[in-house]
């Protein structure tokens, strides 16, 4: 132990006698950020190593191993603090993983989100931060370690880790770590051609040597057997003489997959070129892309990379596709992407030409070079609000890089929605006119034949006749809702939440869509016995499937969605027939002959019990319009109100009629404080004893209104599905006026979280339908 402490001090001397001037008070600290849920820790920089740039990366001793991690700040630390802290090992990088802007940010994002700025790491890096090492050690000069000596450096993974790990703490070794460089596997010339090979009968190997020293090196033998016209064997004798050997050699590129073709109408409207954060809606998707491009040009030719973001990868590739056809410089990163070719595209970016960044949530802290504005491509989408870790809502984070950068932003959405054209002037906000719409409204409440009513069977008839293509799309996968008794009205329940199992009638099993709890379905009513057990509310696509093919045997119906996934390769060659599916048919590319749209039940889309429901149904009903490619199809709404407004408003989505659509959403949320006009929180109590969970609820609740600066709270009230995964759930609901106010509530309140009941903070939730009145 007191050797130990010895040899802390002669660091601290070391390294601060080595700076300019002698300066006893100040001795360097990173603060570095792991891939994992915990904050930054602090290490001393590496010694005698020349300094690498914030957002760099850093291997560190970490427990008994050796981890990557991200310098997110540097620091300095008194040097009677120093002896508190470990020695960084080495800088992994010269030039930085992540841009300073991204480090703040993340900081940022853990400070306002209240979750440990390494899961905000995790979530939102995925790139680089656990690649393999070429790490070797040696002994100190002078020192006599058992195995290892002070002149050759060893491999680490040849010694037990607690004992290098022993000997780094005892400051007895020097290390020396890189990162392994991509290599690849390559044949190359050992030994130039000679008298060994003056032979007639080597003459083939001869004529295969030559051809490899002008060629400097061949992927394989099989390669340059067929490169030199020779057999393979030939290839092999030249290896067995030594004229020939692989080599490994440092990759110098990684294929990426080719972007699609994708030609984009040419537009009537002036060109414009958006200058500040501005706002693009109307059109159609392919149209508002176009309408871009003239805005993206121009950055890429003053020097300045775009960012480009999408909420999911089917959508990445097709923008990717259009933007490349229309000429532009497209990389485009997602998950799809294979750990290398991400990794190779991170790297590059920083170094290449400035170019449009397609990406995910996965790209949006990249390094681009000279990030000179960020488009964000449908910006009220959920899928943007990330499920684990801190629950980030995407665009949030991109909002607060553009102002970090000081760069415009362009949200895109295909209307405009109250949160993201909140603080946008009307010059900056430009509608291109809506395609007209052919929309029927058929009114369920009188209709015999659920779920397809007179008029949905009647067009879809036609359809067939006429060889066209349809798309039918139902609120749910499986078959129903639920399976009941028709004797005693007993439903059949998930024995771990408040939810009926979902019926799927072809696989004859109930399953809980919220825990993935499965069971055969039962031959008779576990209630009263009866053997009357039948599909019962909410039909499915199984069910609205079957129903059509009684209406239309001998034509294809095609069942689409996340738990069953026909091929859809015929119907994009135009061949005739319907496709049922859930919400995931917006996510196809469009159907060359599609004559007919429908939607089995309105309301479907409404109950998602969220304050932003109606605006949700609107992009739904207005997206159907992407189905198609060429044709302008009938849409058929089944509905029980027909005189909703979101119908109406999407029946003739003049500029007009949006707008007054968009004012009223605006009012009502006014009214009652929701975003923009408040900012949100959900505190989420799960426990497994009722009364217990209530409480912990209440506590927080009661803490809260008495505190000094008291937010509003809602509350506590069971979630919508009152018992999850065995588990009773309970919400808060926080309202403040500003963000910071709710960030610093949430991290100095204790929110009383146990052993018994898990606490959950969601900031930004996106299903709050509990608290509405
Ligand atoms: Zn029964
Ligand atoms: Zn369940």
């Amino acid at each position: 132990m007191v050797k130990k402490i010895k040899l802390v001090i002669i660091l601290v001397i070391v390294k601060t006698g080595g700076r300019e001037g002698y300066n006893y008070l100040v001795i360097e600290a990173l603060d570095v950020l792991f891939p994992l849920p915990v904050p930054p820790f602090r290490y001393l920089a590496p010694l005698n190593q020349p300094e690498g740039p914030l957002g760099a990366r850093v291997a560190v001793p970490w427990q008994d191993r050796v981890r990557i991690g991200i310098v997110v700040a540097k620091t300095s630390v008194e040097p009677t603090r120093a002896g508190d802290l470990r020695e960084a090992i080495g800088w992994l990088d010269s030039t930085s993983h992540l841009q300073e802007g991204a480090c703040h940010l993340i900081l940022e994002l853990a400070e306002t989100t209240a979750t440990p700025a390494g899961l905000v790491l995790t979530t939102l890096v995925k790139s680089g931060l656990n690649s393999p090492l070429n790490h070797a050690i040696r002994a100190v000069k002078d020192v006599d370690l058992e195995s290892l000596s002070a002149d050759t450096w060893r491999n680490v993974d040849s010694v037990e880790p607690r004992l290098v790990d022993l000997w780094r703490k005892q400051g007895l070794i020097e290390e020396r770590i890189t990162l392994q460089p991509h290599v690849v596997r390559v044949l190359e010339v050992l030994k130039p051609p000679d008298e060994g090979l003056s032979g007639k009968r080597q003459s083939r190997q001869l004529r295969a040597l030559n051809h490899l020293v002008d060629a400097g090196r061949v992927d394989s033998v099989k390669d340059l057997a067929k490169q030199a016209g020779v057999t393979e064997g030939v290839i092999r004798g030249l290896v067995q003489k030594g004229y020939v050997g692989y080599g490994e050699v440092p990759e110098s590129n990684v294929t990426l997959p080719p972007l699609e073709q994708i030609e984009m109408p040419p537009l009537d409207t002036k060109k414009l070129i958006l200058s500040e954060r501005s706002f693009l809606s109307g059109g159609t998707r392919l149209s508002r892309l176009s309408f871009l491009l003239h805005t993206i040009k121009k950055d890429l030719s003053a020097g300045a990379g775009v960012i480009v973001l999408v909420p999911e990868r089917s959508q990445l590739e097709r923008v990717a596709g259009a933007f490349s056809t229309a000429g532009l410089p497209v990389v485009a990163l997602s998950g799809k992407r294979s750990d290398r070719q991400r990794e190779y595209i991170w790297r590059e970016l920083s170094r290449d030409k400035p170019c449009v960044l397609v990406t995910t949530y996965l790209g949006v802290l990249s390094p681009l070079k000279n990030l000179g504005r960020i488009v964000i491509l449908d910006v009220s989408s959920p899928t943007y609000k990330l499920d684990s870790g801190p629950r980030i809502v995407t665009p949030r984070v991109a909002e607060m890089l553009a102002e970090k950068h000081k760069i415009p932003i362009v949200f895109e959405d295909i209307l405009e929605t109250a949160e993201w054209v909140e603080g946008i002037d009307q010059e900056n906000r430009h509608q291109i006119p809506r395609p007209k719409r052919r929309q029927f409204t058929a009114p369920l409440s009188d209709s015999p034949n659920w779920p397809l009513g007179p008029d949905l069977i009647r067009v879809l008839k036609q359809v067939k006749d006429r060889n066209r293509q349809a798309i039918v799309i139902a609120p749910r996968r499986g078959y129903s809702a639920a399976l009941g008794c028709l004797a005693c009205g007993h439903i059949m329940m998930c024995p771990n939440c408040d939810l009926s199992l979902r019926y799927h009638r072809e696989e004859t099993r109930l399953r809980c869509h919220q825990c993935e709890h499965a069971e055969g379905s039962p031959v008779c009513c576990p209630s009263c016995g009866d053997e009357n057990l039948d599909a019962v509310r909410g039909p499915g696509t199984q069910w609205v499937a079957s129903a059509i093919r009684k209406f239309l045997p001998d034509f294809v119906v095609a069942r689409y969605d996340a738990d069953h996934r026909d091929s859809l390769n015929e119907f994009h060659n135009g061949k005739p027939g319907v496709v049922v599916g859930t919400t995931a048919l917006l996510r196809i590319p469009p159907l060359p002959n599609l004559a007919l749209i429908g939607i089995t039940l309105f309301e479907s889309f409404l109950t998602q019990g969220d304050f932003r429901a109606e605006e949700g149904a609107l992009r739904l009903l207005l997206a159907l319009d992407e189905l198609s490619m060429h044709t302008k199809p009938l849409i058929v709404i089944q509905a029980f109100n027909t005189d909703h407004e979101v119908i109406q408003v999407a029946g003739k989505p003049t500029k007009e009629s949006m707008d007054n659509f968009g004012n009223a959403v605006e009012k009502r949320r006014e009214r009652f404080g929701y975003p923009p006009f408040g900012h949100l929180a959900r505190v989420q109590f799960a426990g497994r004893y009722q009364d217990q969970t209530r409480q912990a609820a209440h506590t927080l609740a009661v803490k809260l209104e008495n505190s000094d600066l008291p937010p509003t709270v809602y509350g506590p009230a069971p979630a919508t599905v009152a018992r999850q995964r065995g588990r009773y759930v309970y919400n808060l609901l926080i309202r403040t006026e500003t963000r910071t106010q709710l960030g610093d509530i949430l991290r100095e309140t204790d929110l009383g979280s146990s052993a018994a009941t898990k606490v959950r903070i969601d900031i930004d939730p996106y299903d709050v339908g509990e608290f509405l009145e």
